[in-house]
């Protein structure tokens, strides 16, 4: 059983009446009643089995429990956090926030009058009509969240280095860090696969400092087994970690843990980080006051404007794996010529990504793009692998 789900024996109370609320719960295994309690006995409002969720109200809008749940047989939860709840809610249109909290006062204030009156079940107010693929969804994504924080906490995840070749004599000049996910159910799962739910909610902070003191541990190790080299290392970092108040104290206490310069720290970016304003302005001074470098990352894929190119100022630019991969077609060849010229113009160093063939190489090495990262030279692969992957490199160049 994960850390995460609870078991109850059958008869077993799981919250009472007036309990604060501390988690909503997702039934995996078994039955539980919903009632309220009554002068003469109990007035139960549903029973609940396999796949539903209970326990939601107290969570979303922080009042005590309004009815109590028991197992009326041997049952398996899975404990949905306030954070994965309010999150969503924090997320929605405000006319939303605002519709839930009154649905769920009338609620509320129909349970109240429930127990006070000792009317019958029948005098509750309808369920309102629930889409039951929106709910399957929801369900599974919630349980989604949950194997992730597992995940976290059960040491599931690795860190690959990808290299990043100089284009002028392709040499490596760096690693991109990309995370992995080793599930023990799902098995290997990708990046965007998971990545994306965890960028939705909170996940993301805890994930994101466990991806920059995991890199830098790595890292730290492929520098003392290669020498003093002025490798350098890129760090994905998601907008929501830009609000992250821990974001730079990890980063520093990581760096002179493993003896590594800032400047040798790269972070990757997206141009959807241009959506938090201010922040990115100031998170952008901090990095450079640091003497971080800053990447933007997909270039020409968001839906940006070009102005923040004036406004903020970017280490590196990276071109998208999409452009690389159709610069035989002549539009994308054009796109990608347009984007260096733009990027020499700024005198921002331009990296390629997706580079897969010698033809893609010689035609951004034609056009003046200076680093480039792809199956050509390396898939992503592990610490070790990076580090026999650079002694070899080492030898031939
Ligand atoms: P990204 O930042 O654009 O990373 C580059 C992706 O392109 C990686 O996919 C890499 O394996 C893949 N790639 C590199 N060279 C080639 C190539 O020649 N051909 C093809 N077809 N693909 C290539 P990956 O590792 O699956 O990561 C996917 C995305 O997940 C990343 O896209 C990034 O947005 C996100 N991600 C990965 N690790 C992290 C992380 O630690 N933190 C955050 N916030 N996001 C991450
Ligand atoms: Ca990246
Ligand atoms: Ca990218």
């Amino acid at each position: 059983m994960q850390w995460n789900q609870k078991f109850f024996k059958k008869g077993e109370l799981i919250f009472s009446e007036g309990d604060a609320g501390t988690s909503a719960y997702i039934i995996d295994r078994g039955r539980v009643e919903i009632f309220v309690s009554q002068k003469n006995g109990k007035n139960v409002i549903s029973t609940l089995s396999n796949g539903e969720i209970f326990g939601e109200m107290a969570i979303i809008d922080g009042s005590n429990r309004s009815a109590s749940a028991v197992a009326v047989e041997d049952t398996e939860l899975i404990l949905v956090s306030k954070d994965q709840l309010i999150e969503r809610i924090k997320l929605a249109d405000p006319t939303v926030s605002f519709l839930v909290t009154i649905l769920l006062n009338r609620v509320r204030n129909s349970l109240k009058n429930l127990s006070k009156r000792n009317m019958s079940t029948g005098s509750l107010p309808q369920n309102a009509a629930v889409n039951k693929e929106e709910e399957v969804a929801f369900i599974e994504k919630m349980k989604f969240e949950n194997e992730l924080l597992s995940a976290l906490k059960n040491d599931q995840f690795t860190m690959y280095l990808q290299p990043i070749v100089s284009i002028h004599d392709e040499s490596i000049v760096g690693f991109e860090s990309l995370i992995r996910w080793n599930s023990p159910t799902r098995g290997f799962v990708r990046p965007d696969l998971f990545m994306g739910v965890a960028e939705e909610t909170s996940l993301i902070i805890p994930i994101g400092q466990w991806v920059i003191k995991r890199t830098l541990r790595e890292f730290g190790k492929v520098l003392r087994e290669v020498g003093n080299t002025p490798l350098f290392v890129s760090i994905n970092v998601s907008g929501k970690q830009l609000d992250d108040p821990e974001f730079f104290n990890t980063l520093e206490a990581a760096l002179q843990q493993e003896n590594i310069k800032a400047k040798q720290v790269k972070l990757e970016v997206t141009e959807s980080i241009l959506v938090e304003g201010d922040i990115v302005v100031n998170w952008l001074m901090e990095c450079k006051k640091r003497g971080l470098t800053v990447a933007l990352d997909d270039f020409g894929t968001g839906y940006s404007s070009l102005s923040y190119l004036c406004k903020l100022q970017f280490d590196n630019i990276k071109i998208d794996k999409s452009f690389t991969q159709s610069i035989a077609d002549e539009k994308s060849y054009m796109i990608v010529k347009a984007i260096i010229d733009m990027a020499k113009g700024l005198r921002v160093p331009i990296i390629a990504e997706g580079i897969e063939t010698v033809e893609q190489y010689q035609a951004l090495r034609f056009l003046g793009c200076d680093f480039g990262q792809g199956y050509l030279y390396s898939k992503p692969v592990s610490v070790d692998d990076a580090i026999t992957l650079l002694k070899n490199y080492k030898k031939t160049a």
